[in-house]
């Protein structure tokens, strides 16, 4: 039997039209969500990613507000941008484009984003608060596949969920959020052997892994649901598509799967940090 295809776009555009509303509410008592991005350096990639984001923004009535750094910025520099931005009543997320220029600490300048602004969970605090099942803005792309698997009313308890990949804003915080929702996780890396033995076990597969068509059709257990957050050149995911999808019950695209959800949890987690100013 062909699987479902878990779409993106699908699950996108469910979120931002019930955003809708809530901006016009916002709007009505002279509150207008808005994002702040900052991008630093002149990274083609990064550039297009912040200009989606915002022009994402704008396309639901929020606004956008663009923070471009030169390539020779320093750490001081970037955190008194950060820390103006955490000062600014008008600013309900910041975001910090990944990666930054080599000179930069990247982890002070995450971390200098205030908590309450914190809406792409880059914080250690954020992190923690998700680990522990109370946090308010997970990392994005985590929200994401948990809302794919929300929407489309996937089994996740009980279930044996491997995530391949450990990054701190994809690998750990589906882990862990996998783990809330009573999954079995476990979780590989670079290192973990008998990776193909694991993910033959695997009920749910999450790919974050950064290379493309890494997961192929013959590791996978007949009736999976896979889910690739994968993202590399020339629109490929994590996840070998075609064998995949001859053995998988479920799965998501690439593109038009995990990553027009991120964004759309980005405009979500702005729009609920909006609201508690009221
Ligand atoms: P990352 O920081 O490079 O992490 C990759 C992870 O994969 C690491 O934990 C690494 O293990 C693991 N890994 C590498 N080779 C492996 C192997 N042979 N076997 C098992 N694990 C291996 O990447 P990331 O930022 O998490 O991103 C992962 C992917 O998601 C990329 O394709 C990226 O473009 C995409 N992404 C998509 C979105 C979206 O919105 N759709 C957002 C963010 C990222 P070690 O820890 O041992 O090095």
């Amino acid at each position: 039997m062909k699987p479902l295809i878990l779409d993106g776009t699908v699950v996108a555009n469910h979120v931002k039209e019930s955003l809708k509303s809530r901006i016009e509410d916002l709007k009505n008592q002279d509150i207008t969500p808005c994002l702040a991005t900052v991008l630093v350096g002149d990274d083609s990639s990064s550039e297009t990613y912040v200009r989606m984001k915002g022009n994402a923004c704008q396309a639901i009535g929020m606004e956008s507000r663009r923070i471009h750094l030169s390539e020779e910025t320093t750490t001081e520099e970037l955190l008194k941008v950060i820390q103006d931005l955490n000062n600014d009543d008008d600013v309900h997320g910041i975001l910090l484009q990944h990666p930054v220029p080599h000179q930069i600490d990247e982890r002070a300048a995450f971390e200098a984003i205030s908590i309450e602004k914190d809406v792409d969970g880059v914080t250690s605090l954020g992190f923690g608060q998700t680990a522990f099942g109370f946090g308010s803005y997970p990392s994005c792309t985590p929200a994401a596949i948990l809302k794919i698997i929300d929407y489309y009313e996937i089994d996740v308890e009980g279930k044996h969920a491997v995530v391949v990949g450990r990054s701190p804003i994809l690998g750990k915080p589906v882990s862990m959020m996998l783990l809330n929702r009573n999954a079995t996780v476990t979780t590989c890396h670079s290192y973990t052997e008998n990776l193909q033995d694991i993910l033959s076990n695997a009920d749910i597969i999450v790919a974050a892994v950064g290379k493309p068509n890494f997961i192929k059709g013959d590791w996978v257990k007949e009736g999976a649901v896979i889910l690739d957050a994968g993202y590399n050149k020339g629109n490929i995911g994590d996840v070998e598509y075609d064998s995949c999808f001859e053995k998988a019950s479920a799965i998501t695209p690439v593109p038009g799967g995990v990553g027009p959800v991120t964004i759309s949890m980005l405009l979500k987690q702005t729009v609920d940090s909006a609201e508690k100013r009221i």
